[in-house]
């Protein structure tokens, strides 16, 4: 996702430069630097860069490496380390001249601003010790989510996380709250988005979010809110043969209301059974019919981030050995786990 998108997005919004910079410093906290004391973005027209420093701590033409940057700069914030500075740039002076009118004509004056100035407007002098600070508030802000991405990025077809750092508040409204919620928008990867929101706004959320119609919009891709309309039995059954028959190469034995059971070269059964995402079971049995391993959702252990379990081997003794699944109750976000108990299965033959 680029960052300039997100700006475009937000003034087709009608957000003011403050809005939008607002909900930049949200997404910026996951490229932030930690030797960088400003978070640059180019944009992408003249009519943008006027939009941005209507709100902007300050406007003014630096130069740098023979490049002219016209910036609409924003300064360091209680909750985000860095200056935000939207800029055009260009070597041609003539431009420049002709950009600087087109700004002015807006009712924007334009001061040149030297090296010495701009560190001060910046303020990177204090940026390591803001940095410092800022980055140990978001570990302990988002460890939680941390925690559930790398489970997802190891079982899941999951391979980005991104956290909307809103510094122990509600994204939405700013109340403080230490609720995380999270969804997923996936096409042929997945990306999980993490973020705080008060009780009221994760409600809200989960009937509809602009910000995640946002992201799906961007990445061709769907969104899976855990209570975004199920799909019906019917059309989660035929999900399942194709992606057992496509992904898993096994050939279908029989397909029964929310079970399909599929069979794999080896002899090796693989059984899914999903009701809802919050009542399912990948079963994996060898060739005789014995149980070897499973993921389930029934609350039966103690796991973090559960009820979702794996068993990863059912033979007596370790039967009850669990570990959580980070599984989301699809088989199309859960391929990796299943892969790899199929493997495992596999090379015990
Ligand atoms: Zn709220
Ligand atoms: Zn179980």
């Amino acid at each position: 996702m680029r960052l300039n998108d997100v700006i475009t997005d937000c003034i087709n919004l009608k957000l003011s430069g403050t809005a939008t910079d607002t909900f930049i410093q949200c997404y910026g906290g996951n490229i932030l630097s930690k030797d960088k004391p400003v978070l640059a973005i180019e944009v992408s027209s003249k009519e943008n860069l006027i939009w941005m420093m209507k709100g902007a701590t300050n406007a003014h033409i630096y130069i740098n490496s023979n490049a002219f940057h016209i910036n609409a700069l924003y300064e360091p914030t209680d909750r985000f380390p860095a200056a935000r500075i939207y800029f055009v740039k260009s070597e041609d002076l003539f431009w420049v001249g002709h950009i600087g009118a087109y700004i002015e004509q807006h009712g924007i004056k334009l001061a040149p601003v030297n090296d010495d100035n701009f560190s001060k407007l910046i303020d990177d002098a204090g940026y390591a010790q803001r940095y410092k600070s800022w980055h140990e508030k978001r570990k302990a802000d988002s460890s939680l989510f941390d925690g559930l991405l790398v489970g997802r990025l190891q079982n899941t077809t999951i391979d980005q996380g991104i956290w909307l750092s809103s510094g122990g508040r509600c994204l939405v409204c700013g109340e403080k709250t230490d609720r995380m919620a999270t969804s997923t928008v996936w096409g042929k990867s997945g990306m999980m988005i993490g973020m705080q929101l008060c009780l009221a706004h994760e409600t809200e959320s989960q009937k509809q979010s602009l910000l995640l119609n946002y992201l799906s919009k961007h990445l061709g891709g769907i969104v899976m809110f855990s209570n975004m309309r199920p799909q019906t039995t019917e059309e989660m059954l035929e999900q399942t043969c194709e992606i057992l028959k496509v992904n898993f190469k096994c050939t279908i034995v029989k397909a029964e209301r929310e079970t399909v059971t599929a069979r794999r070269l080896s002899g090796i059964f693989v059984v899914i059974r999903h009701q809802s995402p919050s009542n399912y079971a990948y079963i994996i049995l060898v060739p005789d019919g014995k149980q070897l391993s499973r993921v389930d959702s029934a609350n039966h252990h103690k796991v973090p981030y559960g009820p979702d379990h794996v068993h990863f081997d059912l033979r007596k003794s370790t039967k009850n050995v669990v570990e959580a699944s980070f599984t989301y109750g699809n088989v199309g976000l859960d391929m990796k786990l299943l892969l790899k108990l199929i493997q495992e299965a596999e090379d015990k033959l």
